[in-house]
Order: structure tokens, then C-alpha cells, then sequence
């Protein structure tokens, strides 16, 4: 009990009154000393019996304040200890008690009110206690409404991304992600209801025809209309895109696989119907199609993956055909899938390694470095080249992590060469496939390996073939920017070859063109493959660019690219692919040998 607490009042009260009784009978006894006796019993008998009334009142008094006051100290005690769920200090005492408590019981319940408030707002409620009193009120009041304003702002915020998230930008249909959620759901009511859903796959016929004769903006337009038809063809159905000319078709519940190859069939003839260009001319469009079942049994990707074997077996027989998925094909998935597996785990136990093959500049013979080469050594089986494996890995997106493996493992080779000041200029090719210029964050990548190895990104030649970019063509071009601003040079590789090679000049802006080298064997016998030549080395001197030969295996060939104009060149006629020792000792030696010409 503290200093001032009720006991050392009581203490106290108890003293001050003893004190004074105390007195009052030495003052007595010295008045009646002189008394008989029996004046003076009776005298200290009056005395001894108000003294002991007196004593009583007292201790009720205090009693009747002490008791309440000592309720108020121990509520007040858990209360500053912060403890709010107490119960509310009894009103007894004195009336100036009583006034003190009940205000008191106020402030607890006051302070009981704003914890609840603040409870429920860690528990997310954002609701509003409007009787919460005073300016505390006013400020708790405040700041839970500005809360509840910036978490309904962050939902919002959050449900766009979401709805962005599985929405195609191009069309407004529901995205690859939106489709493999509603083939889980799909198959959840199949397992759950035993009835059978249906999935179409469409790719469009020679689409890529349309963006390179009719440019992307109008095969962006072109995308939109078939989008809009299959969506008000089934307003029941999920229609989504699923990137470039690629559509899907989901049905909840279909009767039979006849139905669903029927539906096929329905929407292959949408898509089927002309279409006017912008400039007038009509579009007669085709589209394949694939169909599979969706019984519950088999993951959203698995069937995916199916419907694909289906679509590209039916193109295989021709086009606007629809062709369900024959068990057949799944031998062509496991492979390819099994095949993936094996690449993965390769990349693991390092059985992936890199050749270079040497690139010169044609004037002056100098060696300018080299292009990097992927290369796939299994233990006790023969080797598998990268145009087997490659394509393998761009259709199950392991293209990006052996990719990334390639590109630390250039910039790592980059960063040895610095250490010789003949190897220290020679630039670096490494092929990147469209599907990682799309998929992958190549900027980032880029600029941390080349900060960590503290390599100049400008020694960097970037090739990429032209094959996936059709899918995203917009996002490439942002990509292919970004890398340049980096100072990474970028090249277009097998120029020539691809309906669309003209086409990305126009969409992509980049520093290199690789002629293919289909133009190159044959540049000394056939007329055409000269003049093709020719043309694309006009073409690059024209925009600035830097032309590369290809395939250069013979003298005859080097030596009339020199006479046309072509700037750097590599082939079996220069250099083969080597290992990167062989290499770099090749490069300083043919540097020491072209000074030593000159
Ligand atoms: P590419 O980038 O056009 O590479 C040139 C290919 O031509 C290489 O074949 C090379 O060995 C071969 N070659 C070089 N000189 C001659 C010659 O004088 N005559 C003939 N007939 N061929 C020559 P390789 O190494 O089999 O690569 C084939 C393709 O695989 C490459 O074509 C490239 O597109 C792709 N590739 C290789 N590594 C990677 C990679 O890391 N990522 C990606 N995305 N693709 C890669
Ligand atoms: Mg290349
Ligand atoms: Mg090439």
C-alpha cells in the first residue's frame, strides 16, 4: 500500500482523533483531581463511553469511504496497467466519491470503447463507431475512415490486377491462365457430377501470312474481329486466347465427343467467314481446329497439352480440319514432355556446354569474336543438336532457365577475355530465343550478370530468331529497347528466311542482320541467291546495320562477300564451333597473325 494510500489515511484519522482524546483526558484529570471519588468515576465513565461512541462513529465513517476508495484504487490499478475489460467501480461513499467514480467508470468505458475500435481494425473491419466521444474520438473517427478508403482503393486496385491478370490486352478475352482456372473447374464438375466437358482448340491458318502482307496493326485488328465472333458464337462457353493466332473454347458440359467435334466444326466456320481489311479487300480466314474431352481425370496442362497435339496433327492433314485427340498422340506429348525432363536434369548435372564459333571482319581478316553455340552431351548417348532441342525446350518453357545458363556462362567467358588486351575487344553472340525475349526479364538478367562480372553489356550480341515474337510483337519491341538502351547489341539471325523478316525491321529496331545461310551456299551457282544477297547487304547498308555472313564453308565464298560489301562473316571456311580454350586461343592468334599482315 502506497504513502497516501486509504490505510495510512485511515491511520492517520485514527491518530488525529486519539490524539485529542488523549489530551482531553489529562485535562480532565487535572480538573478533577480534587473531586470525590465517585465524581471522578462517573467523570472518566462520561468520558470513557463518548470516547468509545466517538471511536465507532469513526471507524464507520471510515468504513463507508474507505472501503469504496480502496474498489476505485485496485480497478484504477488494473487499469493503468492496461487492463480495459474490468468491471465498473461500485458508486458508494460520500456523494464527492461517488462523482469521482462514476466519472471514473466513464473514462474505462470511454477507453474500452476506442480499444474495441482498434481491435476490429486489426482484424480488417473497417466499420465506423460514431459514439466514440471526444477529440480521441474525432482522431480514431479519421483515421479509420482514411484506412477504410485505402483498403477499398487497394482491393480495387487488386481486383483490376487480378482481372488483368487473366485477361488478354489484345481482345478482352480471357487469357491462358483465365483458361487452364476454368479446365480446373470444369474438370472439378466432371469428377463431382460425372457429366463431361469439352475443350476446342483453334489456330488460325496461315495468320502470319496476314501480319507480313497486311503489317501487325491490321493482323491486331484482324485478332480482335475473330475474337468478338467466337464470343457471341458461344455466349455460354470460357473463349479465350491463348497468345498469337491461338484460340480456346471451353464448354461446360457436352453430351458426346461427336458434340463437341460438332461445336468444332461450328466454330471453325466462324472464323471461316470473310473478313473486310481496312482498305476494303476481303480475308478469306481459315482455322484448324483440336478437341478433347475434359472428364475430370487429367490435369488443366495435360489436357492443354493434348488439345495441342490434336490442333497440329489436324494442320498436318490439311487446313480447316477438326480433329479430336487421338490416344495416339499422347506417345508424341510423353516424349516431348520426357524429353523436357531430361533436359532439365542435364542442365543440372552440366551435360549442356557452349562452342564458339569465330566471326571476322571480311576487310581486314581481324577476328571480331565469336558466336556462342549450345551443345547437348548425354552420357553414353549419341549427341542431340540444338535445332532438335531447341524447339523442345521454346514449347515447354525450359527455354528460358537453359538460356539463362548460356548467358551467365557468356558473360562469364566475356569476363576471363578482359584479362588479355587482344581477347579484351572481342564481342560475344549468344542466341535468344523469341519465346525468352517474351516470357523472361532479359533486361534484368542482363544487367545483373553484367554488373557482377563488371563486363561491358556493349561486347553482347543478342540474335534472335524471328519464330515466337509474332506472338507478341509490342512486348518484343519494348524488350528489344530496353536491351539496346543497356547497350546489348541485338541482331535478327537467319535473316531472309522468314516471311516476316521485312517486317520486323519495321517493328524492331536492331543493329545486326545474320543473312541465312541458305543464301549463302548458294550464293556462287545460283543467280538468285546472289542478287538475294546482294539486296540484303543494300538493304543493312542502308539502315545502318551490320551484315553477317553465315555458313561461309568455301574461299570462293568469302571472297566474293568481300567483293559485294559484307561486312563480317563466319562459317567451316573461317573456323568451326571449338571449345571456348580452343577459341580463345584461335582468336589471339589470328589477331597477332592479321597485325602482323597489315
Ligand atoms: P544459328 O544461330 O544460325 O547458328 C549457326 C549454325 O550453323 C550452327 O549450327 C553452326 O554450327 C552452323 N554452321 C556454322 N558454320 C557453318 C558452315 O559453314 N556450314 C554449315 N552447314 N553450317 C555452319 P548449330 O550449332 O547446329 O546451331 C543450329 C541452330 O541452333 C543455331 O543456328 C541457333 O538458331 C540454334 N541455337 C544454338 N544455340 C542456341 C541457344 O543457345 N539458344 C537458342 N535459342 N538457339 C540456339
Ligand atoms: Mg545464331
Ligand atoms: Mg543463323
Amino acid at each position: 500500500m502506497g504513502r497516501y494510500g486509504p490505510r495510512s489515511l485511515g491511520v492517520r484519522l485514527i491518530l488525529a482523533l486519539l490524539v485529542p482524546l488523549a489530551a482531553l483526558e489529562v485535562f480532565l484529570w487535572f480538573h478533577v483531581r480534587g473531586e470525590s471519588f465517585s465524581t471522578r468515576l462517573s467523570s472518566y465513565l462520561v468520558m470513557f463511553v463518548a470516547g468509545i461512541s466517538g471511536l465507532v462513529l469513526l471507524a464507520l465513517v471510515l468504513r463507508s469511504v474507505l472501503r469504496p476508495l480502496s474498489q476505485l484504487v485496485r480497478v484504477s490499478r488494473q487499469v493503468s496497467d492496461g487492463e480495459l475489460h474490468v468491471a465498473p467501480a461500485p458508486l458508494a461513499g460520500p456523494s464527492d466519491l461517488r462523482v469521482v467514480t462514476k466519472a471514473f467508470n466513464e473514462m474505462v468505458a470511454a477507453l474500452q470503447a476506442y480499444q474495441s475500435q482498434i481491435d476490429r481494425l486489426a482484424e480488417g473491419d473497417t466499420a465506423i463507431d460514431h459514439t466514440l466521444p471526444g477529440p480521441l474520438g474525432d482522431t480514431l473517427r479519421r483515421s479509420v475512415s482514411h484506412l477504410a478508403t485505402v483498403t477499398e482503393q487497394l482491393h480495387a486496385s487488386e481486383a483490376a490486377a487480378t482481372v488483368q491478370a487473366r485477361t488478354d490486352p489484345l481482345t478482352g478475352l480471357g487469357n491462358r491462365t483465365a483458361a487452364l482456372d476454368e479446365l480446373g473447374n470444369i474438370a472439378a464438375v466432371a469428377r463431382a457430377s460425372g457429366t463431361q466437358g469439352a475443350m476446342v482448340f483453334l489456330d488460325l491458318d496461315g495468320f502470319k501470312s496476314v501480319n507480313d502482307t497486311q503489317g501487325h496493326a491490321e493482323g491486331d485488328r484482324i485478332l480482335r474481329v475473330i475474337a468478338q465472333r467466337l464470343r457471341a458464337a458461344c455466349p455460354l462457353h470460357l473463349v479465350a486466347r491463348n497468345g498469337g493466332d491461338e484460340f480456346i473454347v471451353l464448354a461446360q458440359s457436352v453430351v458426346s465427343l461427336d458434340a463437341a467435334i460438332a461445336l468444332g466444326h461450328e466454330l471453325v466456320a466462324v472464323v471461316a467467314r470473310p473478313c473486310t481489311g481496312t482498305s476494303g479487300q476481303v480475308f478469306a480466314l481459315s482455322a484448324s481446329a483440336g478437341v478433347v474431352m475434359i472428364d475430370g481425370t487429367r490435369e488443366p496442362l495435360d489436357v492443354m497439352a493434348r488439345a495441342d497435339s490434336a490442333v497440329c496433327h489436324a494442320k498436318e492433314l490439311g487446313l480447316g480440319r477438326v480433329e479430336p485427340f487421338d490416344e495416339r498422340l499422347s506417345g508424341v506429348i510423353e516424349e516431348r514432355g520426357q524429353m523436357a525432363l531430361t533436359m532439365r536434369q542435364g542442365l543440372a548435372d552440366g551435360e549442356f556446354s557452349l562452342q564458339l564459333q569465330p566471326i571476322i571482319d571480311i576487310a581486314t581478316k581481324q577476328p571480331v569474336g565469336a558466336e556462342a553455340l549450345l551443345r547437348w552431351s548425354r552420357p553414353g548417348m549419341t549427341d542431340i543438336g540444338p535445332n532438335e532441342f531447341i524447339p523442345i525446350a521454346e514449347r515447354t518453357g525450359l527455354i528460358v532457365d537453359l538460356e539463362t545458363w548460356v548467358l551467365e556462362q557468356a558473360v562469364g567467358i566475356l569476363r576471363d577475355w578482359r584479362l588479355d588486351p587482344i581477347t579484351s575487344r572481342m564481342r560475344l553472340a549468344v542466341n535468344i530465343s523469341g519465346r525468352h525475349i517474351i516470357d523472361g526479364n532479359l533486361v534484368g538478367l542482363l544487367s545483373d550478370l553484367c554488373t557482377r562480372a563488371s563486363v561491358d553489356p556493349r561486347l553482347l550480341d543478342l540474335e534472335i530468331t524471328e519464330t515466337h515474337l509474332v506472338a507478341d510483337i509490342g512486348r518484343a519491341r519494348a524488350v528489344v529497347d530496353d536491351l539496346r538502351l543497356q547497350g546489348v547489341h541485338v541482331a535478327i539471325d537467319d535473316f531472309g528466311t522468314g516471311y516476316s523478316s521485312m517486317t520486323y525491321l519495321h517493328q524492331l529496331t536492331v543493329d545486326t542482320l545474320k543473312v541465312d545461310q541458305v543464301f549463302v551456299a548458294g550464293m556462287c551457282d545460283d543467280r538468285l541467291d546472289r542478287t538475294i544477297v546482294e539486296l540484303l547487304l543494300r538493304l543493312g547498308d542502308s539502315l545502318g546495320m551490320r551484315v553477317v555472313a553465315e555458313g561461309v564453308d568455301s574461299e570462293d565464298k568469302l571472297t566474293l562477300l568481300h567483293e559485294l560489301g559484307c561486312h563480317w562473316a563466319q562459317g567451316y571456311f573461317i573456323a568451326r564451333p571449338m571449345g571456348v580454350p580452343e577459341v580463345t586461343l584461335w582468336l589471339r592468334q589470328q589477331a597477332a597473325l592479321a597485325d602482323s599482315l597489315v
